[in-house]
């Protein structure tokens, strides 16, 4: 059974679902059961996580899990090599960061993994 919330009036732990509505018996306050579902989706978002995992944020540290060959150069990003700062983006790719050396890189989550 999923957990109710307690009324928001007067606190009461009565309170029951009703064709999409909260309702209080004690204090007959009623309230919307989709806005608060609708919050949650929208905080949620897409959850970015790296090769282990783990959930990636913006401004996080990462390192390279593969070597990753740049597309028109001659540059490969090594094992290893540490990423900081990133942004994540909703994108054909999923990070924005910038790599010293080569400067600004579009990375995949795949190849990452959180430090
Ligand atoms: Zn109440």
């Amino acid at each position: 059974m999923s957990t109710l919330p307690a009324c928001s009036k007067c606190n009461s732990e009565y309170t029951y679902e009703d064709n999409g509505m909260y309702i209080c018996p004690e204090c007959a306050h009623e309230w919307p059961v989709q806005q608060a579902a609708a919050e949650s989706a929208e905080e949620g978002g897409k959850v970015y996580r790296d090769s282990a995992g783990n959930v990636l944020q913006d401004g996080d540290t990462v390192t390279v899990i593969k070597d990753l060959k740049l597309k028109g150069s001659a540059g490969t990003i090594k094992v290893g090599t540490k990423v900081k700062n990133i942004r994540l983006v909703d994108s054909d790719h999923d990070i924005d960061c910038k790599i010293d050396g080569f400067g600004a890189m579009s990375l995949k989550t795949e190849f990452v993994k959180k430090v």
